[in-house]
């Protein structure tokens, strides 16, 4: 089978070229896109991620900000913060890095954040307009993800996709996406008794669980979309016999790349074009600030 590799930062490349001409507009206008990122206590994953967003941000005309908070701060104390943050003109848009420590509600903090500054799309009220494809901050992984299979150019109407996990972030709004695409949709988790016979039927399947190596070249029907959503490190050996620190996906590249049409690298594949789909929604939230801020003046 021949197959193409699916380079994220392709995909990445045009969602932050037209962002950056989305947001200079807006600056011109005098909307400056300023993006908070909130980091409870130190994680070094999250310190890769803030490094990286900061990065991208700046390159398409973001302005970023990281706050951190100590580690042992209170969930009230980290309410009134991001209360603090949603009425502060100056910040229009905000992320809060995970993990959080375990003695916080996450679930609660993410729901705090305003609705029009939840950039990562990942407040219930957010969710709830993707259920009705009537969203504008959509989650971010799930946007990207569907935006690598529109990348390859497959018609998606008719399709039959495969969503292994089922996460409220990540695998059911893949699964609400396509479904507004008249895609059919068989969504896999946990309980699912043949998880090969799912998967094996999938002209695209998506993989978002976290366990490397969960899907092999058996479970996949020739010339599929795999798209690849997990991020594991695992330890291996290098040549010289040393144990060293990888990151890989949940799908088994080697066995996989042989029987599918087009397949994503971990890392590489997803993750980039999360980043870009992250940085066009703080846009979109700009736009959206200043529209409601238009109709207000009308009134
Ligand atoms: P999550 O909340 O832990 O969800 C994992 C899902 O996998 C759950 O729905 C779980 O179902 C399901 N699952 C567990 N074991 C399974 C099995 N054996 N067969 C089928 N389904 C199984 O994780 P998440 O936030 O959705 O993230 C999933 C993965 O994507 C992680 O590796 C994460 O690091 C990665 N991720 C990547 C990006 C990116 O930008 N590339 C962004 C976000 C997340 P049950 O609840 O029924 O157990």
């Amino acid at each position: 089978m021949t197959n193409n590799i699916i380079r994220g930062r392709d995909v990445a490349r045009t969602i932050r070229e037209e962002t950056t001409k989305r947001a200079a507009a807006l600056r011109e206008q005098g909307w400056v896109p300023h993006l908070a990122s909130l980091e409870i206590g130190h994680n070094p994953s999250a310190e890769v991620y803030v490094r990286n967003q900061k990065r991208v941000a700046e390159k398409v005309g973001i302005q970023f900000v990281n706050r951190r908070y100590p580690q042992e701060i209170t969930q009230a104390e980290m309410l009134a913060a991001i209360g603090a943050l949603n009425v502060d003109p100056r910040i229009t848009g905000i992320i809060l890095q995970r993990p959080v420590p375990h003695h916080l509600d996450l679930f609660q903090l993410q729901g705090a954040i305003a609705p029009s500054k939840d950039v990562e799309g990942m407040s219930p009220s957010n969710i709830g307009k993707v259920v009705y494809d009537q969203f504008v901050l959509g989650p971010c992984t799930s946007l990207a993800s569907v935006e690598i299979l529109r990348a390859t150019g497959q018609p998606l109407r008719g399709m039959n996709a495969v969503v292994v996990g089922h996460s409220e972030i990540v695998g059911k709004p893949i699964a609400l996406h396509l479904l507004a695409e008249l895609v059919t949709v068989t969504i896999c988790h946990h309980g699912t008794r043949d998880l090969a016979a799912h998967t094996r039927n999938a002209d695209a399947l998506f993989v978002a669980v976290g366990k490397p190596g969960l899907i092999t070249g058996d479970m996949v029907k020739p010339g599929a979309v795999v798209i690849d959503i997990g991020i594991n490190q695992i330890e291996t050996q290098d040549e010289a016999g040393n144990i060293v620190k990888k990151l890989v996906g949940d799908v088994d590249f080697d066995s996989v790349s042989k029987v599918a049409g087009w397949i994503t690298p971990v890392p590489g594949g997803v993750g980039p074009v999360t980043l870009a789909v992250l940085m066009k929604n703080t846009v979109a939230a700009v736009a959206m600030q200043k529209k409601a801020y238009e109709a207000a003046m009308r009134q």
